[in-house]
């Protein structure tokens, strides 16, 4: 009797593993592929407003690792800083993303991305949090240093 062989590399499926998210209406339809940079959650005022919501779960994502399928030409942009370029379907509003072209990355809303597994790692702009979140994940008074900020956590 011969043992099967088993010759299939392990973590690969996970690794090239594609996503599919669409905004509220389904205008907007794209991929994101592989794993994200980072997961978390921002505090800061701006997602605040921009989302009207006390948090917003972010997905970070290298520009090529994420692709339009259908109606790129619906997909409305507002930057009012240049950190930060907010994405959302002219049909419905819903908001899709945002591009952060300073760091290099696309924050997908986990929201928007309901195949991805969300594990948060971090919160981020924790001084301004309207939703104090005892998760016992490491709070940010801004941000990370590998991203720009101060570094500094604060407790929950
Ligand atoms: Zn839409
Ligand atoms: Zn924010």
């Amino acid at each position: 009797m011969t043992a099967a062989t088993e010759s299939r590399p392990t973590g690969q499926a996970t690794q090239n593993q594609t996503f599919h998210g669409s905004c509220f209406c389904g205008s907007v339809q794209f991929t994101v592929s592989g794993q994200p940079a980072g997961m978390g959650y921002c505090h800061c005022e701006s997602c605040r407003k921009w989302s009207a919501a006390p948090v917003n779960a972010f997905t970070l994502w290298k520009p090529e690792t994420v692709k339009i399928l259908q109606g790129a030409d619906k997909i409305g942009t507002y930057n009012k800083t240049p950190n930060s370029y907010r994405k959302w379907c002219k049909d419905c509003g819903g908001h899709v993303f945002t591009d952060h072209p300073g760091m290099g990355l696309i924050d997908v809303y986990a929201g928007v991305i309901p195949e991805l597994p969300f594990k948060p790692g971090v919160h981020v702009h924790y001084q301004e949090t309207k939703l104090r979140m005892r998760d016992g994940l490491p709070k940010m008074r801004d941000l990370p240093a590998e991203m720009g900020g101060s570094g500094t956590t604060l407790a929950e």
